[in-house]
């Protein structure tokens, strides 16, 4: 970020350091606001989100150590640079600035050179945390991200599937699951090459992406298995989903060199556990109906029979 670009504050009850200290700030480059206490820092830093923030500690209303605790417990404030300047030099002072949170402890007053080259080492310091911070997100996207397909892959599926459990409970909403696997995918590869079975993955996973409603999470688990969670989704609106992904691959040929057609079996299974604990227990669920689908043919979808005792709608019902 050019300098002209950075923001930084000055917080500082006494007159001539906020002066002082705003214009030699200015003079480096930066756009400078100042706050003349603690509370009207804060207001400052929410309204204009400063890179930097430079306070002073006594200040009525609001002092500087309190102003830093707050910026720093702020998720969305936390990476504001921050450094307390205060005519306090004993190494108590310090090292309570420091254990508030506070970036930087200088002493008043300043050499202006120092100060300047202390705002930079603190700019280029956070330069590095935020870029540092995205990087960790692109690669935390990409561990969860099938690259093939772009739908989440299996560790991305694994996590979902107890945090929809979990919300399934609290909510008391039915969750229901599919899994599909393409049929004879072997033999598509076979006969039209590894690079049209790829175009199938990919065509496949869109298809999934259109039948889809925003909190459905359609995932690749395998080569060429994928997984649905239904949130809100009892078991003949699951059967219904199902049915309408089945049907709409049987009905257009995928692959975008080589159109080729395909089928996918689907086993589908409404979650009746007790906990989070069970999620394997439903998985498996969804796996064996997807196996019972294979061995009937192929090319269709099975939900296993439920209990004798669900089977009985309850009374009134
Ligand atoms: P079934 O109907 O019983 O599921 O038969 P199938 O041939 O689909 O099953 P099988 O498990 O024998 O073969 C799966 C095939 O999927 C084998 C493999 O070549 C193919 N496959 C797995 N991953 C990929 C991939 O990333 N790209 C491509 N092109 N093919 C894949
Ligand atoms: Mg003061
Ligand atoms: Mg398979
Ligand atoms: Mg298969």
């Amino acid at each position: 970020m050019p300098e002209s670009l950075t923001r930084v504050l000055v917080v500082e009850d006494d007159p001539a350091y906020r002066q002082l200290h705003s214009e030699l700030l200015r003079s480096a480059g930066y756009i400078v606001e100042v706050a003349e206490d603690g509370q009207a820092g804060l207001e400052r830093v929410l309204a204009s989100r400063p890179d930097v923030v430079l306070t002073d500690w006594v200040m009525p209303k609001m002092d500087g150590v309190t102003l830093c605790r707050l910026i720093k417990g702020n998720e969305e404030l936390r990476s504001t640079y921050v450094i307390i300047l205060s005519t306090r030099g004993e190494t108590v002072a310090k090292v309570t600035g420091l254990d508030f949170g506070a970036d930087e402890y200088l002493v008043k007053p300043i050499d202006p050179n120092e100060l300047q080259a202390r705002v930079r080492s603190g700019l280029r310091l956070r330069r590095a945390l935020t870029e540092l911070a995205a990087k960790n997100e692109l690669l935390e996207r990409l561990a969860l991200t099938d690259p093939l397909t772009g739908l989440a892959n299996r560790r991305a599926f694994d996590e979902s599937l107890t945090a929809e459990i979990l919300r399934s409970f609290r909510q008391c909403q039915p969750l229901s699951l599919l899994y599909l696997d393409l049929d004879r995918f072997k033999e598509v590869n076979d006969r039209h090459g590894h690079a049209v079975g790829d175009e199938i993955l990919s065509g496949f996973a869109d298809l999934l992406r259109r039948h889809g409603r925003r909190i459905d999470l359609a995932a690749r688990i395998g080569g060429e298995e994928f997984a649905v969670l239904l949130p809100h989704t009892g078991r003949t609106h699951a059967l219904l989903v199902a049915e309408r992904i089945r049907k709409a691959l049987e009905s257009v040929p995928l692959g975008r060199t080589h159109p080729v057609a395909t089928t996918v079996s689907i086993g589908a299974a409404l979650f009746r556990g007790k906990s989070e604990e069970d999620g394997p227990a439903f998985v498996k669920e969804a796996d064996s109906a997807l196996y019972r689908a294979k061995a009937e043919g192929r090319n269709r979808v099975v939900m296993l029979e439920p209990d004798a005792s669900e089977a009985v709608p309850p009374a009134g019902a």
